[in-house]
């Protein structure tokens, strides 16, 4: 495998970056995790467009030019021989003495671009079955609308999540409202068959997958409404979901030990994930 760092292409098991990059000592950095389906890219310009914001969030400049970007990326997915999978894209703010004011301006931020292969079968299987979340408290920072590589309370709570034997945590927030999974965002579909996913506020990631699921939803005539659902009107609910760039759409069997529905994947999260690749952007 081979990966991209800083401007050129390295075997993936010598790529590294310098200890006192800024990523490794504060999680000073944002991130992008976008398919690769056929050997082309899925809805790239949204996530480079949702990468541009989330860098500007933080402050942090553009690391290349877009075009330049675009060149990379195809090129690390075309040395890695990726037909299916995914590219991995993260920006941090540079290497610099630990302080933690900003470095100087002219510190150039890093920039680490890696492609890797899955058997898409695999996830198909598995979406078969449904998955198993739990909840646990929404310990985040405030902003977790900014896609940023600070990810120790996700981390927590899926290993807690894989302790129960589930895939996936929601956070609840202190309302008992559920915001979003550990990396995948939240759905239900009411007894009325109304899909439900919480606005898309500082609250929770806009994932680009909920932004194609909605125009897929919208061509298959399901309602969506964006407001936020707790865990008991999930437990209630006909169907949940979650998607992710990795996930599409993945039912949601169990919560807490406890079945959806009837305990098996819906109908609707199957549709949306039988037709997602047909409203996402190939190129
Ligand atoms: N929420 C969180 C916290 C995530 O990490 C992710 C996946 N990166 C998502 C939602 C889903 O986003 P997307 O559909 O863009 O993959």
């Amino acid at each position: 495998r081979i990966a991209y760092v800083n401007g050129q292409y390295v075997p993936h098991e010598q790529a590294a970056v310098h200890i006192e990059d800024r990523g490794y000592q504060f999680a000073d950095g944002v991130y992008e995790v976008c398919e690769v389906s056929g050997g082309r890219m899925v809805d790239q310009r949204r996530h480079m467009e949702r990468l541009v914001r989330s860098l500007g969030e933080i402050r942090i400049a553009m690391p290349m030019p877009m075009a330049a970007l675009d060149v990379v990326i195809r090129e690390t997915v075309r040395r890695n021989r990726v037909r299916d999978g995914f590219v991995y894209v993260q920006v941090t703010r540079g290497v610099a003495r630990r302080d933690h004011f900003f470095p100087d301006p002219s510190t150039p931020p890093s920039i680490v671009v890696t492609a890797r292969s899955v058997d898409p079968r695999k996830a198909d299987a598995l979406a078969l079955k449904g998955i198993a979340v739990i909840t646990a408290p929404d310990n985040r920072w405030e902003r977790v609308d900014i896609k940023t590589i600070g990810l120790l309370p996700n981390v927590l709570a899926k290993e807690a999540a894989k302790a129960a034997g589930a895939r996936e945590a929601w956070f609840v927030d202190g309302q008992g409202r559920v915001t979003e999974g550990g990396s995948t965002n939240a759905w239900i579909v009411t007894a009325e068959g109304k899909l439900v996913t919480r606005q898309a506020d500082t609250a929770i990631l806009r994932g680009i997958t909920r932004t194609v699921m909605m125009e897929v939803a919208e061509k298959l005539q399901l309602r969506v409404e964006e407001r936020a659902f707790t865990v008991a009107e999930a437990l209630a609910a006909r169907e949940a979901f979650v998607t992710s760039a990795t996930n599409f759409a993945m039912p949601v069997v169990r919560i807490d030990g406890h079945p959806v529905g009837e305990g098996r994947p819906g109908r609707v999260a199957r549709a949306l994930r039988e037709h997602f690749h047909e409203s996402a952007e190939i190129t």
